[in-house]
């Protein structure tokens, strides 16, 4: 049963991953939810963060809200059944807004037992799992709380070993710094087939979102996507600041918020102009959205004055001061 929840005042007294398809769903139709629980799982922690829904451990009047949402039966994972093959299908679920998971994506989930969601992913999707899916949340929040890889990798593969179809859904696309192929490297040592549905990457989506295309006729031939992950002169770092310096390419740089100075400070270094426009997007396609544009020389000091946190993108080059 739906029931239509548009422009309710819900009030749901569970915090656990299996409330948020429920809570997802009641966000879908309109409804203003608050969630009552001492604790509440990272997903409901990121709808109430982004300002989608209230959290509280207070006591709260249950008679001031339309409806009360209590006892969510938690799911029973389904048990092979027989002729069942489990599955892996890899889902880039896009920069965040539930309106950029692509048609197969979406298909994917409706016919999901188990759904293993990133941070990055739009939770709000999650309302399109069957009732009795199971969410297993297995969020990345940078340089804090994290599961695995190896973790992850497993639990893919014991859901799928089960019989199940395992919907492991990731922000942008799975292949871009998404460790998606290492999880399909995983399912295959493991004798799980996988199948994996593109999805729209905020390397280009961030950047367009703002205003800029990632390349225009007569100005730029490329564009250059790299990890700032680690820093210039990290040992890890393999990226030659020069050679980007000199590509003539539009520069993207994903997971650079942090080394945002030392990468800016790079390119300048290699003889980049410091008066190059370069623009900054985060919360790239959320409510939130935020982007402002500067120049290479003074990025790292305009995005720290304008607080621009993860997740972010930066984008170099002469595309970043066009306007319509
Ligand atoms: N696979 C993802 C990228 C994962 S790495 C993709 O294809 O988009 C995570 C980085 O992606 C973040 O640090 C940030 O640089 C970027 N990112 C993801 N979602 C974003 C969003 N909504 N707005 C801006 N940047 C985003």
């Amino acid at each position: 049963m739906h029931l239509n929840a548009t422009g309710l005042s819900v009030l749901v007294l569970e915090g656990a991953e299996h409330a948020v398809p429920t809570v997802a769903s009641l966000l879908g139709d309109g409804a203003s939810v608050t969630v009552r629980a001492p604790s509440v799982c990272t997903a409901l922690q990121d709808l109430a963060q982004r300002g989608h829904l209230r959290w509280t451990r207070d006591e709260v009047d249950e008679g001031s809200f339309d409806l009360v949402v209590r006892h969510l039966a938690r799911p029973v994972a389904r048990e092979s059944a027989g002729a069942t093959t489990g599955r892996v299908t890899l889902v880039g679920a896009g920069p965040g807004d539930p309106g950029l998971v692509t048609v197969a994506g979406r298909a994917a989930i409706e016919t999901a037992d188990v759904v293993v969601a990133d941070r990055l992913a739009p939770w709000e999707a999650l309302a399109w799992a069957p009732a009795h899916a199971e969410v297993v949340d297995v969020s990345k929040i940078p340089f804090g709380r994290s599961t695995s890889q190896d973790e992850i990798n497993r639990i893919l593969v014991d859901h799928a070993t089960a019989g199940r179809h395992v919907v492991r859904l990731k922000g942008g696309d799975s292949y871009v710094f998404g460790r998606g192929f290492e999880e399909v490297q995983a399912c295959a040592a493991a004798g799980i087939a996988t199948t994996v549905i593109p999805g729209v990457t905020s390397s280009v989506a961030a950047p367009e979102l703002a205003g800029v295309p990632v390349t225009h006729r007569g100005l730029v031939q490329g564009f250059t996507v790299i990890s700032g992950h680690v820093p210039p002169g990290h040992p890890d770092s393999t990226i030659d600041y020069a050679a980007l310096a000199r590509s003539g390419t539009t520069l993207v740089v994903l997971m650079g918020v942090r080394t945002l100075p030392a990468i800016t400070e790079a390119l300048l270094d290699a003889g980049l102009d410091g008066g190059t426009p370069c623009a900054l997007v985060a919360d790239a396609s959320l409510a939130g959205q935020r982007s402002l544009r500067t120049t290479l020389a003074k990025a790292a000091s305009d995005a720290a004055t304008a607080g621009i946190g993860a997740p972010a993108v930066a984008v170099i080059g002469h595309v970043a001061a066009l306007e319509p």
